[in-house]
């Protein structure tokens, strides 16, 4: 592990200017980039701890609901307000890690937590996310938990987060503070990037910027909403497919729906096919059928997760059934 310098700034703006130095490198709960340190997978010679900054705030601004980035996995989870407005997001969150890294683990931090692909946490290998132009051992490989939606030739692996995938179901936007002082808002949705050709740049956040809140609009089918995980094991286990679905129904029709995938794509990953299938129509199982079915258009499995196909359509057709019912 290298050695670095820390810095503990006491303002938003203190820590974006100290976070855009070439090498820098936030640190929240420090689950995910302890490991990442330790097993030499990711340096920084400047360390700047966000501990101190005013981000653990969970409050109602009008219709929307603002998540501090610095509240923890836990403290969110938790929240009233967060059950009433979003329950899937609770749901998801419970459903991830352990209670102690939830008890450490920050909202900000979960969103940008890095891929569990193999190949990338174990430097002895070639990894294009890693170590740009060096190749990407998992398309031939070892991809059973990789990603079906969203790949390319360079990388396949997943973002593998469980809390974005009912926030990106539910419109949310993130608020960042950049070096120059900006405050910007962008859709959660937006700010992974597609891996392309350059799969090591993951998102859209400029030099120092800082997640500062997570904004939530109000709306039924967010108030209505569940998220369901399949994964290897019931507790320590990322999500092979899950699904985050909320609805809106009126007189048996639906009104308004909102489906995300997780665990299959290289971002939370939005089924906007499924939604199409769904808006507007009577629900039936034959149309829930039909949406699940949706959930796969321009899916790309490869040798060892071409499973994912079946397992994301059922568990679209679970998440939907328990929605409803
Ligand atoms: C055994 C184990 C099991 C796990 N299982 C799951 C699981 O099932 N589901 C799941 O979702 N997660 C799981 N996790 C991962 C865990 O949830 C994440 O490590 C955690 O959410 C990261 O949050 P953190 O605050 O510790 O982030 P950190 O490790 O501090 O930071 C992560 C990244 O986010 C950046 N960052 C953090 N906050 C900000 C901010 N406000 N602005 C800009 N950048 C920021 C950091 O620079 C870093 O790049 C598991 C972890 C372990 C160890
Ligand atoms: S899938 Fe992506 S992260 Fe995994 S080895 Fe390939 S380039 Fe690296």
């Amino acid at each position: 592990m290298q050695e670095f310098s820390r810095l503990v700034p006491t303002t938003t703006q203190a820590a974006a200017r100290a976070g855009a130095v070439p090498q820098a490198s936030f640190i929240a709960g420090g689950t995910d980039l302890m490991q990442l340190w330790k097993n030499n997978v990711q340096a920084a010679s400047l360390v700047v701890d966000l501990d101190r900054l005013d981000l653990r705030r969970i409050s109602l601004d009008g219709p929307t609901l603002r998540i501090g980035a610095l509240a923890t996995m836990a403290e969110v989870a938790e929240h009233p307000d967060v059950k009433r407005r979003v329950p899937a997001a609770s749901e998801a969150l419970l459903a991830a890690a352990s209670p102690q890294i939830r008890n450490m683990g920050t909202a900000g931090g979960n969103l940008l937590q890095r891929t569990r692909c193999g190949y990338f946490r174990d430097p002895g290998f070639a990894c294009n996310k890693r170590e740009p132009g060096s190749g990407c051992p998992a398309i031939a490989g070892e991809n059973r938990e990789l990603a079906i939606l969203g790949g390319s030739g360079s990388c396949i692996a997943t973002q593998p987060s469980d809390f974005p995938v009912p926030l990106v179901a539910a419109d949310a936007r993130v608020e960042l503070h950049g070096a120059d002082g900006q405050t910007r808002t962008v859709e959660l949705e937006q700010l992974y990037r597609l891996p392309g050709d350059t799969p090591h740049i993951e998102t859209v956040l400029r030099p120092g910027e800082v997640i500062t809140a997570i904004l939530v609009p109000d709306a039924p089918a967010n108030r209505r909403a569940t998220y369901v995980k399949v994964r290897d094991r019931q507790s320590y286990a990322y999500a092979l497919a899950s699904v985050a679905a909320g609805i809106e129904l009126q007189g048996g029709v639906v009104r308004d729906v909102r489906l995300a995938a997780g665990g299959v794509g290289t971002r939370p990953w939005r089924l906007d096919a499924s939604e199409a299938t769904l808006r507007g129509q009577r629900l039936s199982p034959a149309l829930i059928e039909q949406a699940a079915a949706r959930a796969t258009d321009g899916a790309q499995p490869h040798a060892k997760n071409a499973f994912k196909v079946t397992l994301l359509r059922n568990t679209v057709r679970r998440a939907l059934q328990a929605v409803t019912a």
